[in-house]
């Protein structure tokens, strides 16, 4: 949409208020409003003005006054507002000289993409993020001075955790059978049906929803492919719906990559292909029909993988879900089949068009432009260095005797060793100018302290029962 069609689509559908929406460092939606009689064609090159002060992460207290700058192709009906409300996603600019702000992830995502067309390699990337969730129906915390403990209950389980014993399972998914499971077991198919049907009705394409396999209520909703950009900003909106089609429910979702012990944990896994002048460039006759430079792209995604996950998985409970056994990937290897693999080559099709690497490894607790920039990075430092991802592993990687492990690299084991990966190793980033050296030290200095030093600082209700009586 042009300005002029965003304004008569306010009118035709009686808007009343324009919602300013944009993401912050850390990956989380901000808005401002304002009524529609303020939203007048200016504000799309004028924008609107914001203190940036107050956002996490971002401008000193001196140099506070920032601008939004409304993108006229992403607007979207609010599904949730009582007043009829146009959401449009922003850019952030400084109010003076109109240059982006170095800070804003989505011109960290804008960059990445222009530096891949400026490279030759390729003129688009495609990016298909697979979002994991949980919907719970009663979260209690009881956050006391030295200890957060907390209490979930879901509707579906999980109950008898890996035994048949315990209290009556039926009609609940049983423990970690909760994949594809149809109704009446499967109790959540009208909130997603909800949620789905919402995507659709904001502009996102869906293609399919269903249970996963967590026994207490883990869901899955796959959206389409888009480029770059849009597909971030498709996933903001993905789960701006998932949080408000359940709070409508009086239920609440989360993307907390791990918020179940023994239970399967919560992925977004990430495709991506590239493309040249409307042509597949990971099509080919290398491994699984992948081209050589997918093959490329793997060897750059798997050299980087320890400092990508720093962006990709940034939180200290993304690392409870890299552990063995629940189809999330805790080696750097390839393979074609194989779930257990940080990098798969999905054989649904062999179709070139829909030959693509999926890194298995991201999931949805971080913030998508970063995290799809990162990835594009570090795919395109593997193709244009010819980085060699070595032979693929077409193995169960979880049942492999350590003596046939003990070459492959394994997944970082907590966010202090990914942020420390990625201190030692983001040459990659700062290619073209896409993340600045500001962007990645203020990442790992935020991470570090606001998170893991806060989480290492608290005592664990675990340490209770391990210490209390000793
Ligand atoms: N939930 C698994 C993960 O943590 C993935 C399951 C699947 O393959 O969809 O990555
Ligand atoms: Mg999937
Ligand atoms: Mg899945």
């Amino acid at each position: 949409m042009t300005p002029k069609e965003v304004l008569a689509y306010c009118r035709e559908n009686n808007v009343g208020a324009v919602d300013l929406r944009f993401t912050d460092f850390l990956g989380q939606w901000a808005h401002t409003t304002v009524p529609v009689s303020m939203f007048g064609e200016a504000v799309f090159e004028k924008g609107i003005g914001f203190d940036g002060s107050s956002v996490q992460g971002w401008q000193r207290i001196d140099e506070s006054d920032m601008l939004l700058l409304p993108q006229p192709d992403t607007c979207f009906l609010d599904p949730f507002t009582e007043l009829p409300t146009l959401n449009i996603i922003c850019n952030v600019v400084d109010p003076i000289t109109f240059e982006d702000y170095s800070r804003d992830p989505r011109f960290i995502a804008r960059k990445a993409v222009n530096y891949l067309k400026g490279s030759g390699v390729a003129d688009r990337a495609w990016f298909g993020p697979e979002a994991e969730f949980f919907i719970f129906d009663n979260i209690q915390f009881d956050q006391t001075r030295n200890a957060a403990w907390y209490h979930i209950d879901s509707d579906e389980g999980p109950w008898n955790r890996g035994t048949d014993l315990g209290p009556n399972s039926g009609y609940r998914p049983r423990y970690q059978r909760g994949y594809l499971a149809s109704a009446p077991v499967d109790k959540l198919m009208d909130v997603r049906n909800e949620m789905m049907q919402t995507m659709i009705d904001c502009g996102l394409t869906v293609e399919c929803q269903h249970h996963e396999v967590g026994s207490a209520g883990q869901s899955e909703i796959d959206l389409r492919y888009d480029e770059l950009v849009r597909a971030a900003d498709n996933i903001m909106t993905y789960k701006y719906i998932v949080k408000n089609v359940a709070a409508r429910h009086g239920k609440s979702a989360t993307f907390m990559p791990k918020p179940l012990l023994d239970e399967a944990g919560s992925g977004m896994h990430t495709n991506l292909s590239l493309w040249k002048e409307d042509e597949p460039i990971f099509a080919g006759d290398a491994y699984a029909g992948l081209s050589q430079t997918a093959m490329y792209a793997i060897g750059g995604i798997l050299k980087h993988a320890a400092a990508l996950l720093a962006f990709t998985n940034p939180t200290t409970n993304s690392y409870k879900r890299l552990i063995p056994g629940f189809e999330a990937p805790i080696n750097l290897a390839y393979s074609q089949r194989n779930r257990s693999a940080a990098c798969r080559i999905p054989v649904y099709s062999t179709d070139p068009a829909t030959k693509r690497v999926e890194f298995r490894c991201p999931d949805a607790g971080g913030n998508p432009y970063l995290s799809f920039s990162a990835i594009l990075m570090a795919a395109l430092d593997g193709i244009e260095n010819k980085v060699d991802p070595g032979q693929p592993l077409d193995k169960d990687i979880y049942d492999l005797p350590p003596e046939e492990l003990k070459d492959v690299p394994r997944t970082p084991g907590s966010l202090a060793e990914a942020l420390a990966a990625l201190e030692f190793d983001h040459e990659f980033l700062l290619r073209g100018d896409v993340f600045t050296r500001d962007v990645v030290q203020h990442w790992i200095a935020h991470k570090r302290d606001q998170e893991v030093e806060s989480m290492r600082r608290r005592p664990h209700p675990f340490e209770f029962c391990l210490y209390y009586d000793i």
